[in-house]
Parts: structure tokens; sequence; C-alpha cells
């Protein structure tokens, strides 16, 4: 994608935090992308590298260390919290967890309703409707709208909390691990109706997953993330098919292929994530790199593009 269709640019935004003996977590640390109007931009890595706290830096939720996010040709980042909360209804947050993110005094159509009344969208009858149709729009039927969360299945609450997150009209959807929480078999139903959803709303997702086979199928384009920064970001089809980054190659090789037999080499890495609150110096994955060579330790790879806009931080990527 190029900068003037973008709907959201994130421009090196770091976020560190405070860890035990006055170290800092480097949670994030730099990080720049943009997301373009209607794509859906997956982020892998493993666990603890970064990734829901640079989904909620993005969305001004927690207060990033440094940089910035523009969207609507303002940097969102340095907004006071007036204009931010009116910014909230184009800018949403799916969590993993739909069990702790609906309040379970709230009957469903109270708690989809909520982001009407707060932004104060609609009389009160549209307000109604409106959450009547959106619920319909996610698989519930009408008499369901006054139950309390816990009288529905996993698969049932996230679609309630989707409900919520679009009822407002959002551009852009954090989701985090939307569907991880769920059994294997409601999985597919959700991510269809995301992707419904976006067919038909033009919203954008940055969907977070640890798990490269479930970004595959939702996204355009994927961004992968090692130890607060992003190493890897490329379309798609050239992510899978051409990985450029050998921790990329590594996370990809632990995927079965399903009905063929091509056998993949499995990669495995050596050793386990270094922390956050002392990173490797020069290349961080150069700890558990099998291509590693002097440079890699002594100097930070920056994140070069070819023409298709595949871009790797790696020395030695297309050596
Ligand atoms: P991921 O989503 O990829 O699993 P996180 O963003 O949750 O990763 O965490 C990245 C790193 O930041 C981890 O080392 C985590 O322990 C640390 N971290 C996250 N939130 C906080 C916090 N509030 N205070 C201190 N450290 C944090």
């Amino acid at each position: 994608m190029n900068d003037s269709n973008a709907l959201l640019t994130v421009q090196n935004v770091k976020k560190y935090f405070k860890g035990t003996k006055g170290c800092q977590v480097k949670a994030v640390d730099d990080v720049s992308f943009a997301v373009a109007k209607g794509e859906t931009l997956g982020l892998v890595g493993e666990s603890g590298c970064g990734k829901s706290t640079l989904g909620r830096t993005v969305l001004n939720l927690v207060n990033a260390t440094e940089g910035g996010v523009i969207y609507e040709g303002r940097d969102i980042l340095k907004l006071p919290q007036t204009e931010m909360r009116m910014l909230r209804k184009k800018l949403q947050m799916v969590f993993q967890n739909p069990y702790s993110s609906l309040n379970p005094r709230m009957t469903v159509l109270e708690a989809v309703r909520a982001p009407l009344d707060i932004f104060g969208i609609g009389t009160k009858e549209e307000r109604f409707e409106r959450s009547r149709d959106i619920l319909k729009y996610v698989g519930l039927d009408e008499y369901q709208m006054y139950r309390y969360p816990h009288e529905f299945s996993g698969g049932q609450r996230q679609r309630i909390v989707i409900a919520r997150a679009i009822i407002s009209e959002p551009d852009f959807v954090v989701c985090d691990e939307p569907v991880s929480a769920l059994d294997v078999s409601v999985r597919a139903q959700v991510l269809n109706l995301m992707q419904d959803i976006q067919k038909e709303r033009g919203v954008a997702y940055l969907f977070i997953s640890h798990d490269l086979s479930v970004v595959k199928h939702i996204s355009d384009r994927i961004a992968v993330m090692y130890l607060g920064k992003i190493v890897e970001i490329s379309p798609r089809e050239t992510l899978y098919d051409q990985p450029g980054h050998p921790y990329t190659q590594a996370l990809l090789s632990a995927i079965p292929i399903p009905d063929t037999d091509i056998v993949r080499e499995r990669i495995i890495l050596k050793g386990d994530l270094p922390s956050p609150m002392n990173p490797p110096a020069g290349c961080r994955f150069h700890t558990r790199c099998r291509f590693a060579v002097e440079e890699c330790r002594m100097k930070e790879p920056k994140m070069r593009f070819d023409e298709s806009g595949h871009g790797v931080a790696c020395h030695r990527w297309k050596e």
C-alpha cells in the first residue's frame, strides 16, 4: 500500500513500561506501519513480543512513550482527552476474552447500545432499533436481547462484543486474539462474520494473533513482530510463499500444510524469547538466528522494502 490510501499511519511508536530495579520493559520499540481503508493487517509473533501493547498504544488506550498515530490528518496520541473520547466511536477494540469484556449486570441490549448512549448517537427509539438490528446481524434473535452475558456461549458472547464494537460504525478496529478463547468449531464462524462485516462496512482491522494459521485467512497483509519490533511486513501471499526474515521462516515451519505431500523443514528456534528489559544488541533476533553473522551482533538492521511492498529487517535478506 502507499501512504495516499492510508487510513491510519503509525510513526515510530515506542511504549516502555517501568520494570524491576529501575529497568525499562521495551514492550514496543520504534514501530511504524500504515493501515489502508478497509484492509486487514494481521499482526503475529510469540506471546510477550508486544502485540497487545502495540494495539492498545495505537488506539491511545495506554500512553505512548514516543511516536505518533496519524488519523484524519491529526496525531491522535496528542489529542486532548475530550477529543479522543469523541474519536473512540471511529476507533474500536475487540479483546480476546468475551467472558471478561461484557458487564455481567448489563443485558445484551444495554451492552450493545452503550456506545450509542455514550456518544449520544440517535434518538432513544433509533438507538433501540439500531441495537436490535445489529444483534440480529451478528446472529442473535430478538428474544435474546434482554438476557445477560452468562446465558450465552463463548462464540455468542464474542458476536455480542463484535456487535458493540461496530455499532458506532468505526473505521478501524483492533482485534486482539478475538478467536483464541473460542472452541475451534466456532472460530471459523466468528472469522467469517468479521469478514462479512468488513466487506459490507469497509472497516479496517488490525488483527492480532500468536498463530500464523489464524491470520492467514483473514489478512490482506501481515506484520511479524519480534521483541518489540516489526521484523517483516508484506502482502499475505508473499509472506507465506517467500518469507524473508529467519524468524518468520521459523514460525511458518511450525504450521502443518494440510492436504498436500509437501513436507516443510521444521526450524527449531534456539533458546527462549530474550527479555524485553535487556534485548540483545544489534539484531534482536541474532541470539536465535541460524544465519547470524558478525554484522548482526553489531548493527541493528533497518527495514528494507522491495518494489512489491515486502519489507524485511534483516541484514542478510536478498543476499
Ligand atoms: P503479547 O501481546 O505479544 O503477548 P504484550 O504486549 O502483552 O505481548 O507484552 C509485551 C511485554 O510487555 C511483555 O514482556 C510484558 O510482560 C510487558 N508488559 C505488558 N504490559 C505491561 C505492564 N502494564 N507493565 C509492565 N510490563 C508490561
